[in-house]
């Protein structure tokens, strides 16, 4: 399941002040306090949520990372660790002050004609490995849908009002006998929307909602990886009845390279160097995502060792140093020997004591 949105948990707006932060979670954690909803299971979830939302809103750098990455910028801990009231508590009590014990709220009915908020919407791109270094300006485009300006969602055209739906008396639906059941649908009038329009407004043809084509330019961070989500606030589809609009989430697609493999901010790529290089050690030319680098091969590198190019590899999404590169050394061994080369190596084998074939390749024992 995916997490609620901070703000939305809060019910405040993305550019809500500090102030109306503490405000906003000072009301839910009083109206969802354990104390006052004794056995509660949802309303212990509703407390703990409040008290992770309020978090990260209440410290702008948190805060500033949410708004940019959404909940992925706490993966791996960080937000809404809460256990229990008295850890919550100890946390932010001082903005309870002696206020507690408040008079209790009465739960309001959410009818189908108020403000919601537009739906989130999700975007996929893709990038390649040499993006993913220098991080990229990208612009997207894509259709969503927005409340109708002319009649702000309601349908009907201006100077009118919408009216009780005459099919279902606006309770939105429809009860219809099947058999022994009866069964509750959606209103085919109204769809569900409790009232209808006598004149519909023409832009929307009294559906209360447009068409939006949206192009966007997007700014992907240097470090992101497949799987990495960026939140653009209120780029998502527009709000009902002047709700707030939903969040763009662009999540990232990074293209398989053909000779690097990422893991984390590493990659691994495999190398194939003379067996002399490998025996005496060398500098040699190596190619890296976005050009070619220096080597440097230690004396007696051993077929499979993983050699280190520092700093070669990908940058970190939040910190400043990159990668390393590291290239598993595989043995190249000539197509064919010269005599000279034959000749310096059957001294070594000489000198080394071993037994090799001789010049024929036949065995020299068995000669
Ligand atoms: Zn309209
Ligand atoms: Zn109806």
């Amino acid at each position: 399941m995916s997490r609620r949105d901070y703000y939305e948990i809060l019910g405040i707006a993305r550019d809500a002040e500090q102030d109306v932060i503490k405000k906003a979670y000072r009301k839910l954690a009083i109206q969802f306090h354990p104390d006052k909803n004794p056995g509660n299971k949802e309303a212990e979830e509703k407390f703990k949520e409040a008290a992770g939302a309020y978090e990260i809103l209440s410290d702008p750098q948190k805060r500033a990372q949410y708004d940019r990455f959404g909940h992925d910028a706490f993966r791996g801990g960080g937000g809404g660790g809460f256990h229990d009231a008295e850890d919550i508590f100890s946390h932010f009590g001082d903005i309870f002050g002696d206020l507690f014990g408040g008079g209790g709220q009465q739960q309001r009915r959410r009818s189908r004609n108020e403000p919601r908020r537009g739906a989130d919407l999700r975007y996929v791109t893709e990038i390649s490995l040499k993006e993913v270094i220098s991080g990229i300006e990208r612009e997207i485009e894509f259709d969503t849908e927005e409340n109708c300006k002319e009649c702000k969602g309601t349908g009907a055209e201006k100077g009118s009002q919408p009216i009780t739906c005459p099919t279902c008396h606006g309770s939105g639906q429809v009860v219809r006998s099947q058999g022994f059941f009866a069964m509750a649908s959606t209103c085919p009038t109204c769809h569900g929307q409790g009232t209808t329009v006598k004149d519909p407004c023409k832009p929307c043809k009294g559906k209360g909602r447009v068409a939006s084509h949206r192009k966007i330019r997007l700014n992907i961070p240097a470090g992101v990886d497949t799987g990495t989500r960026l939140r653009v606030a209120t780029e998502g589809e527009g709000g009902y009845m002047g709700g707030p609009a939903g969040d763009l989430y662009v999540e990232i697609r990074v293209k398989p390279h053909p000779h690097f493999e990422r893991r984390g901010e590493d990659l691994f790529a495999e190398l194939s160097v003379p067996y002399v290089q490998m025996l005496l050690g060398a500098e040699i030319e190596v190619p890296t995502v976005t050009g070619k680098e220096k080597l440097e091969l230690p004396k007696g590198t051993h077929p499979g060792a993983a050699v280190k190019l520092q700093g070669q590899g990908l940058p970190s999404l939040r910190g400043s140093r990159r990668g390393d590169i590291y290239f598993q050394v595989n043995v190249q061994f000539p197509e064919k020997l010269n005599k000279d080369e034959e000749k310096l190596l059957r001294e070594i084998a000489k000198s080394r004591n071993l037994d090799v074939a001789g010049e024929s390749g036949l065995f020299g024992r068995k000669k």
